[in-house]
């Protein structure tokens, strides 16, 4: 047993040790404000978010999504 790597269940997508996913992780507390990170989809309505991806969001229900611009994702 050289490397203790442990396969991941079967069909899951190999995720980093730690990381927990959650809709918990789409809103961020301030002060006693919770403030969305993510934008909600305009064709579901809130509660549907967008998910983020390199170049673009998601709307992961109805497929709905909107291209960055690419100055924004150019920025280092
Ligand atoms: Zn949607």
């Amino acid at each position: 047993m050289a490397d203790a790597k442990k396969p991941a269940a079967k069909g899951a997508a190999p995720a980093k040790k730690g990381a927990v996913r959650g809709v918990w992780q789409l809103f961020e507390k301030k002060g006693d404000a919770l403030v969305r990170k993510n934008k909600s989809c305009p064709k579901c309505g809130p509660g549907f978010f967008l998910a983020n991806h390199k170049d673009r969001q998601v709307c992961g229900a109805c497929g709905y999504s909107e291209f960055v611009k690419k100055a924004e994702t150019a920025k280092k």
